[in-house]
This record gives structure tokens, C-alpha cells and sequence, in this order.
């Protein structure tokens, strides 16, 4: 879908299509019909019952924004396919606009994500760590630590690539000398699992190889050195403080990294526009319903 915009019109017939695919729908009284004002710079649909007036863009995250969608959906589509994102100084540069302005544009995205995550928690087999942010052999000056949490789901078969992570900060205060802070843990599954919790191992960075955790391909820990990796390559490194939504970020593309560009955008375009997920998102609340009743102790390393 993507590749078919060039210009500003093709960017408001793709939004339309992606919030109304069966056509236009009151928000208010939720009627099918509308007179359509197309003297503003986006087309705004005068709902035929209530008079409701709904502009393309109401809503969503580029509600009264003075920046073209065009450039937005170029944003939008770059943080859901490349590798590793961009940050706003290439994006200022790759859609002709302020720094200032790319920044605000990564920021919204960014938020977006974070929100859509937090809606959706882990379910099934999950596998939790616990690690400090940003703990890198060449940092200097380090008078602070944070700890942070990053939990996965287990693929319910061979297929890897059916995992969904989280990173998270914890919400309360932790000390990073203590090797697993049981309330912090607490404090995550009750926020980020659906229960009934089937959290299979806790794990805590310094422990080599606790027995009875399961061998995945890919560590917890590889997985979050990666994001740190990330975060100082593309973003020259970011304080604990404002990391969060990048974290989120990163993990959004981890989470889709299997799946067609035109899929990831898709699905980047859904959670921008404020919509519910997709329907090959929705199979995570279909196996809500399916679970059984199951709870393994916290295998603490
Ligand atoms: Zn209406």
C-alpha cells in the first residue's frame, strides 16, 4: 500500500481506506452517510444525522497536525520496516522537515506504540529477566543504575518468531544491588501478564545458567543488550528517564520482525489511527479464552 503514495492526495485516499474500509462511519451515531466539505485542506464529512463534523484525520494520532500525511505515513512506514528505525535527524532530512518537527513526529509515534503495548498483555508461557539499563563495559561516570525487566512469551511451537516482548522499567523503586527484587517482578506480572500467569522461569543477568530454565534461541539478555546497542547507535544513547518509549519502539519491531513490510505498516498505521488490532493480532486474546488454569512457581536463579 505504501509504495502507492506520491503525493498528498494518495495519502489521504490510504488513510481513508484504513479507517473506513467499508466506508464512513459517524464516531458519534455511528451512521453511514455524510455530506463531504472538501473546501478545508482535508475533507471533512458532515455527518447526514447528527451533523457531526469528522475530518480524516479526528482522532488519530495526526489530529490537527500542520505536517503533510504524506510525510507522516513515510515516517510512519520507516519505523515499522527499516532494521533499526531512524532517528530525527535522519527523518528530518529523508521527509524535508524541522528537526524539531521530526523529533515531535517520532515522539507521537512512539507514544502510540507504548500505549497499544500496555493494552496488550503477555499471554501463555512467559519467561521473565530482570537486568540493569545500560550496563555497557565503556560507560563512564555511572552514578546511577536502573534495573529493568524484560519478559517473552514462549512459542507455543518451534516457530520463534511467534515470541512477543516486552521491556519494561519497573514502576517502583528497585535497588540495583539486590539480585531480584520479588515486588518489582510482582509489580510487572500483574500489570503486563494475563492470567492465569504461567510464568515458567525468572531469571536475574549475573546467573551463568539456572537450572530448569529453558533453552531458547535467543537470550533474554541478548535480546536486551541488543536494545541498549540500538539506543546508543541510533540515538547516541538515552537516560533512563525518557528510554521507555523507545524501548517500546524497539520492541514493536522485535515483536513483527517476521512479517511483510506491508504487514508492519499495516499494523503501525492501525495502532496510529487509534484502531483495534488487526485480525492476526487478535490471535493473542482468542488464546486468552483457551488457556487452562496454570501456574508455575517463580523459579527465582
Ligand atoms: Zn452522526
Amino acid at each position: 500500500m505504501f509504495s502507492s503514495i506520491r503525493s498528498e492526495q494518495d495519502a489521504v485516499a490510504i488513510l481513508y481506506q484504513m479507517r473506513w474500509p467499508t466506508g464512513f462511519i459517524c464516531p458519534d451515531c455511528s451512521n453511514r452517510t455524510a455530506y463531504v466539505l472538501a473546501s478545508k485542506t482535508l475533507p471533512v464529512h458532515e455527518c447526514r444525522n447528527c451533523a457531526k463534523q469528522t475530518s480524516i484525520t479526528s482522532g488519530t494520532l495526526f489530529e490537527k497536525t500542520r505536517t503533510p500525511l504524506h510525510k507522516w505515513l513515510h515516517a510512519i512506514y520507516t519505523v515499522a520496516t527499516s532494521a533499526t528505525g531512524i532517528n530525527a535527524v535522519q527523518l528530518a532530512e529523508r521527509i524535508s522537515v524541522t528537526y524539531k518537527t521530526a523529533w515531535s513526529i517520532l515522539a507521537k509515534i512512539r507514544n502510540a506504540i507504548s500505549e497499544a503495548d500496555h493494552i496488550r498483555p503477555l499471554v501463555g508461557q512467559v519467561e521473565l529477566g530482570m537486568d540493569i539499563y545500560l550496563r555497557h563495559p565503556f560507560m563512564q561516570f555511572r552514578e546511577k543504575q536502573y534495573a529493568i525487566i524484560i519478559a517473552s512469551t514462549l512459542p507455543a511451537t518451534s516457530n520463534r518468531q511467534e515470541r512477543y516482548i516486552k521491556i519494561k522499567f519497573p514502576n517502583i523503586p528497585v535497588s540495583t544491588r539486590k539480585p531480584l527484587c520479588k515486588e518489582a517482578v510482582d509489580a510487572f506480572i500483574s500489570e503486563h501478564l494475563c492470567t492465569p500467569v504461567d510464568l515458567v522461569s525468572v531469571q536475574y543477568w549475573r546467573t551463568p545458567r539456572a537450572a530448569g530454565i529453558r533453552n531458547i534461541e535467543k537470550g533474554l539478555f541478548d535480546i536486551t543488550k541488543e536494545a541498549y546497542s540500538w539506543l546508543s547507535h541510533a540515538h547516541s544513547g538515552i537516560s533512563a528517564k525518557f528510554a521507555q518509549p523507545y524501548l517500546d519502539e524497539f520492541c514493536f519491531r522485535y515483536n513483527h520482525a517476521s512479517k511483510s513490510e506491508e504487514v508492519k505498516f499495516d499494523i503501525l498505521m492501525g495502532i496510529c489511527l487509534h484502531q483495534p488490532p488487526l485480525p492476526h493480532d487478535l490471535q493473542a486474546d482468542a488464546k486468552i479464552a483457551s488457556l487452562q488454569p496454570a501456574f508455575h512457581s517463580h523459579s527465582a536463579g
